[in-house]
């Protein structure tokens, strides 16, 4: 396949990725998203792969340089079966439920190659005095330390970050917020600390410059992160999504690898925008979120509040309140995805719409671990899209609903937010679900949800609890109706 043909390929393939997101931002077309994505990375790999066997046989190699080519070529084979060992066993073996950590995981490799792209980068360079001179005489060694200076910078706060992220969401760290004296003014000095390493670098690149940045920005990503509480989490989550994009396309330009600086700008952007929606949906600035340790600031829960009395109801009176009711709103969170209670949930759900009961989802945007948790579950177990609402289509209803079953959600639906300015999740829109007749939640014990509050919700005139485990109260019920 010649050059031009490869170039055409990458062109193919940066479309497939633009159709892909296009359809991956509606239920409907979400599966055609994927499949144009899958295509896409079929494309470019194949033409990538091309790109580098035309590389190394273009006439002019003199045989130590085809050797090394060929060496190369070799390598790319092993890193692709181990690659694809790796993403197929881990594919296969993962729970729904451990997607968000696979993600953050994910993402930090994208970090770590963008470090290692760089530093390869630097030495395939700085470490030839021929290419160095060519480099020079061209006028573009500036540009080319810049690059990789800011390639190294981005990789290294995503890959710890990442890994911050990943260890928080599988509860391997404590999602509370790490509160270090000063440490706004922390990520403002490694910020200048790290610019004034920039200029340097540009000026005279050594390796200890890029080295001591580097120590910086994986302290910086760490802190980052580790400085955000859990329900503030979601943001974070779409930022780094955002970073990795960004470290990715830094990558394509140290690479010279135009279809690289497409698809990492087209994942960055995309992340940025997800990143600005999960702001909107918390009521949280963007600007902070960049800045790092945003909501928590003075945020205070005594954690001993006295909000009285819970009550209790069974399976049983549940199936009967819900056979008397003539219109009822499901809002489930992260409980229902650990219970694995979607498709005992949508079995309810037609049962109870085969009575004549009119029953509607309401989604909370930052519900579950991952933007659209909840709406992937649903859509598994086959719920109708139409009656599957965002909060901001269903919040007024709820004054005008019989029952709402709270199912594993807790700081989407905490009151807290709205009445306790002091409260860490003060301020993020919640569903309004204490406004309908009765609700009935579905939980284990009387434990906080992932921001570590606890919910008044739960000790309210209308509110009962459902004790167990999700998805065998949510049988109990099918049982009983
Ligand atoms: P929460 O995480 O606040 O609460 C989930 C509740 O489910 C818990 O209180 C738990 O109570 C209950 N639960 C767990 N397992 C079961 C089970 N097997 N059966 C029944 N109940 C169960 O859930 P929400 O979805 O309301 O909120 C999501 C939180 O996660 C927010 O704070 C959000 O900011 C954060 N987050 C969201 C991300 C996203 O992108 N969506 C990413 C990162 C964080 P108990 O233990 O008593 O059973």
């Amino acid at each position: 396949m010649s050059t031009s043909l490869v170039y055409a390929a990458y062109i193919v393939a940066a479309i497939l990725f633009i159709l892909a997101l296009a359809g991956l931002s509606r239920h409907e077309s979400a599966k055609h998203g994927n499949l144009f994505g899958i295509a896409g990375m079929a494309i470019a790999l194949v033409a990538t792969i091309i790109l580098a066997i035309n590389g190394v046989y273009r006439s002019g190699l003199d045989e130590a340089a085809k050797k090394a080519g060929e060496w190369g070529l070799g390598l790319l084979v092993l890193a692709m079966v181990i690659g694809a060992a790796i993403g197929i066993w881990r594919a296969r073996v993962v729970e729904m439920t451990g997607m968000p950590e696979l993600i953050a995981m994910m993402h930090s490799f994208v970090g770590l190659a963008a470090v290692l792209v760089g530093y390869n980068s630097y030495l395939e360079v700085h470490g030839n005095p021929v290419y160095e001179d060519l480099m020079h005489r061209a006028g573009l060694t500036g540009i080319h330390n810049g690059e990789v200076f800011l390639g190294v910078f981005i990789g290294a706060v995503t890959f710890t970050g990442s890994i911050v992220a990943f260890l928080k969401l599988s509860a391997r760290m404590s999602s509370k917020p790490l509160m270090l004296p000063a440490r706004h003014w922390l990520n403002l000095l490694a910020v200048v600390v790290s610019f004034g390493l920039l200029i340097a670098f540009i000026l005279s690149p050594q390796l200890w410059i890029l080295a001591a940045m580097t120590a910086i920005a994986l302290a910086f990503g760490w802190h980052l992160v580790a400085s955000i509480g859990g329900g503030d989490m979601p943001v974070v989550v779409s930022m780094l999504n955002s970073y990795s994009g960004w470290a990715a396309a830094a990558s394509g330009f140290m690479l010279n690898n135009d279809l690289l600086i497409v698809t990492g700008a087209l994942v960055g952007s995309s992340g940025a925008y997800l990143s600005y929606i999960m702001c909107r949906a918390m009521n949280r600035s963007f600007v902070s979120v960049i800045a790092g340790g945003f909501g928590s600031d003075g945020a205070v829960t005594s954690g001993d509040t006295d909000y009285g009395e819970h009550r209790e109801i069974s399976a049983v009176e549940t199936a009967e309140l819900l056979t008397d009711a003539s219109s009822v709103i499901i809002t489930p969170g992260y409980g229902m995805a650990t219970a694995q209670a979607q498709h005992a949930v949508a079995d309810l759900t037609r049962k109870l719409r085969d009575k004549g009961v009119e029953v509607r989802f309401g989604i909370h945007p930052v519900a579950g671990r991952l933007p659209g948790h909840m709406n992937v579950l649903l859509a598994e177990a086959k719920v109708p899209y139409d009656i599957v609402l965002e909060m901001d289509e269903i919040n007024e209803d709820f004054p005008s609903t019989d029952v709402v079953l709270v199912i594993g959600a807790n700081d989407t639906v905490n009151p807290a937010a709205i009445d306790e300015p002091g409260s860490p999740i003060a301020g993020m829109p919640v569903l309004h679900v204490w406004e309908a007749k009765s609700v009935v939640v579905f939980k284990r014990s009387m434990n906080a949800g992932y921001a570590g509050v606890q919910n008044p919700l739960f000790f309210k005139e209308n509110s009962a609890m459902l004790f167990g485990d999700a998805r065998d109260r949510v049988e109990d019920i099918i049982k009983a109706l």
